[in-house]
């Protein structure tokens, strides 16, 4: 048995071949692997849970049937919400037979811990994106807009997107990226583990030296039409897979 780490799909009805790609990749190499976890933004855009019964939208339906099938056939699952689909909740992951996992998420392997995250939150570089992503993370805020209808949600969303589309164009990738001092403050705090992450796009395995200890910080890849990538972890070691 080995775990899977993969993260930024971006599923969106417009790229239906990202879609198919991570079906094949259910059935197949995950299936045999018996154990996924999704590191973020699985989804382009997350409106909330009820949109799973949208039969407008039909992406999250089959997606849920896709993930539910991984799950009845014994894989293990575990969803961590992205900046992107933060708004995925309990309902979407009791359906899928997952675990929804908090970020970060120590996660205690037979040979040692792995400490998973989406990624923004070591962007602290980016002071707009961190204020925004505390507004949306308020349990307060995130409530009062689940009680929108989904229409409205939808419109605000668009809205949203189109202004962080903006402001992106007008930051350097630095800004973008994660910062040493975040990472270094994660890894201290839970007693230095490899990092596992996504959200940047920029796929590496970086090496820190902390309080005189080499670690390891493994960058997941986006995924595009052209291809798609996972981390396998076997046997205490971590390696990169492609998939085309
Ligand atoms: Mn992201």
């Amino acid at each position: 048995m080995s775990i899977l780490f993969i993260s930024d799909l971006h599923l969106s009805a417009q790229t239906p071949a990202i879609t198919r790609r991570f079906f094949a990749f259910l059935e197949g190499e995950a299936r045999a692997a018996g154990e996924l976890y999704i590191l973020g933004d699985l989804f382009e855009a997350w409106l909330g849970d009820d949109a799973i019964d949208d039969p407008g939208e039909p992406l999250a339906a089959n997606v849920l049937a896709a993930l539910r099938a991984f799950t009845e056939a014994g894989g293990r699952l575990g969803i961590l919400p992205g900046n992107r689909d933060f708004l995925l909740g309990d309902d979407f992951a009791r359906r899928a037979g997952a675990a929804l996992l908090a970020d970060p998420t120590l996660l205690n392997t037979a040979s040692g811990p792995l400490l998973l995250a989406h990624g923004d939150a070591l962007c602290t570089a980016d002071g707009d994106y961190q204020q925004f992503r505390r507004q949306v993370r308020d349990p307060v805020w995130r409530h009062a807009f689940l009680r929108r209808p989904l229409q409205e949600r939808r419109a605000l969303a668009a809205g949203l997107r189109e202004q962080s589309e903006t402001v992106k164009r007008d930051k350097s990738s630095e800004l973008m990226d994660v910062t040493d001092t975040a990472t270094i403050e994660l890894l201290r705090a839970y007693s230095l583990p490899t990092l596992i992450h996504g959200h940047t796009h920029r796929p590496a395995m970086h090496t820190l030296s902390v309080d005189g200890q080499i670690v390891e910080r493994w960058v997941l890849a986006d995924w595009t039409a052209a291809r798609g990538e996972y981390v396998r972890y076997d046997a205490g070691r971590l390696s990169r897979h492609a998939l085309d």
